[in-house]
């Protein structure tokens, strides 16, 4: 079967989009690769659709369980015969699962990168060999990446406990070419084909704020986009609560969302989201990964991330519709200090502080932003993009207005 019968046929999709076809060509070919596509882009295909046409069962390996399960609920309504293997489970789900593996049910297995270092684990999957193994948001392989997973860097050790070498793919939306190779070397990929398509995400307006009044500037911001849904991205459960009580106070069907509250709080924030029962979520980076919701309008980042790479994958959750979003940084010196003195404290401060050496020369750029974000990520590009806040030399809101039409 034609990769674009599986498209049809299972998915119902009557094209692939750009990229994806090379990433199926790819991983079929037999050779290790390494995709990096925008969020967005549709990576989750690439490999569903060589999942499908290959015998047996491919693992994914995944790093969140809420990632895991809306993936594995999304397949399950297209009767994809697909599972996923959590410290959720009760043991008894489990075991079922692994046995309905071992009868050959599932096509698609979602797994954590510690699940590969259990060693009855490691025993099941030597005796039920995936033919596939997928390494989903793999710059948590990269100790320059923001999420680094130690558990990562030991994927390669599980592929050489397997009988034989399966297919092999990694999949990330924000990678540098020091973090793309870090993700080569980290995953031990063999003569790998390394597939970057468009960072640009034509439809999303760049700004960027200096202010001392952040609150102020926020509520300036949210007056345009009134009735949208957006993010609004905060460093700390404190600034994440004080944002959520001011939004609440000037009558926007927000929500929070933070690694303090109760899992079921966050939960409900997230379903209300997606949802559309609320409008603005105020949130700490704990929100988003993997979040596969349309038409969030904008993003806003009420504080300054730690890296560049933060920021444009947080940014990049907007306009996923392709229609016209705005992204927002609002930072001060402040900002910075405070991400200095957290860097400081890492393992590794030297990189951290280089990654913030970077976001910090982001926000003080007299240029075209997009143009700096595209050349951050290795891309070629010259000229002016038209469409951020340095290009665009109206008074800024009058642009957003334009933009919007509203
Ligand atoms: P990514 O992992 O790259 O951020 P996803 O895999 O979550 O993106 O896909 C984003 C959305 O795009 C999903 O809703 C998916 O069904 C849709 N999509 C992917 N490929 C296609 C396609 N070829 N045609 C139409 N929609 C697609
Ligand atoms: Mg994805």
């Amino acid at each position: 079967m034609q990769p674009e019968t599986v498209l049809k046929t299972w998915f119902g999709y009557d094209a692939f989009r750009p990229g994806q076809r090379d990433v199926v060509d790819t991983i079929l070919s037999g050779r290790d690769c390494l995709a990096v596509l925008p969020t967005g882009a549709g990576k989750s295909l690439c490999f569903q659709i060589p999942a499908l046409m290959q015998p047996g069962v491919t693992f994914v390996i995944s790093p969140l369980i809420s990632l895991m399960e809306d993936q594995v609920a999304h397949l399950q309504q297209k009767h994809i015969p697909a599972a996923c293997l959590n410290s959720s489970m009760s043991k008894r789900t489990y075991n079922q699962t692994l046995q309905d593996v071992e009868a050959g049910v599932y096509k698609l297995m979602y797994l954590s990168p510690e699940r590969l270092q259990n060693q009855w684990f490691i025993r099941f999957a030597q005796k039920n060999p995936p033919s596939f193994v997928v390494v989903d948001e793999a710059h948590c392989v990269s100790q320059w990446g923001h999420d680094f997973r130690p558990a990562y860097l030991q994927i390669p050790d599980f592929i050489k406990t397997l009988p034989k070498r399966p297919l092999y793919a990694a999949f990330t939306a924000t990678a540098t070419p020091c973090v793309r190779q870090d993700i080569i070397t980290g995953l031990g990929m063999n003569d790998s084909a390394a597939i970057v398509r468009g960072f640009d995400r034509p439809n999303l307006f760049f700004s960027k704020k200096s202010v001392a009044d952040k609150d102020r500037a926020l509520l300036d911001a949210l007056e345009k986009v009134k009735d949208r849904s957006g993010i609004v991205y905060c460093a700390t459960h404190q600034n994440t609560e004080k944002v959520f009580r001011l939004l609440q106070r000037k009558g926007y069907a927000a929500a929070r969302y933070h690694a303090g509250l109760t899992p079921g709080e966050r939960n409900r924030t997230q379903a209300d989201f997606i949802c559309d029962r609320i409008k603005i979520v105020a949130a700490t980076s704990a929100f988003g990964m993997g979040i596969d919701k349309e038409n969030v309008s904008f993003v806003i980042h009420y504080n300054m991330p730690q890296s560049l790479e933060e920021y444009y994958q947080e940014a990049g959750r907007a306009g996923r519709n392709g229609e016209e979003s705005y992204c927002l940084l609002l930072y001060s010196r402040e900002d910075f200090a405070i991400n200095e003195a957290l860097a400081r404290q890492q393992e590794k401060p030297e990189r951290a502080l280089a990654l913030l050496a970077s976001m910090w020369d982001y926000a003080q750029h007299e240029g075209c932003l997009r143009n700096y974000i595209l050349r951050y990520f290795g891309e070629d590009v010259t000229g002016e993009c038209g469409k951020c806040s340095y290009c665009k030399t109206k008074p800024f809101w009058q642009r957003f207005t334009n933009i919007l039409r509203i």
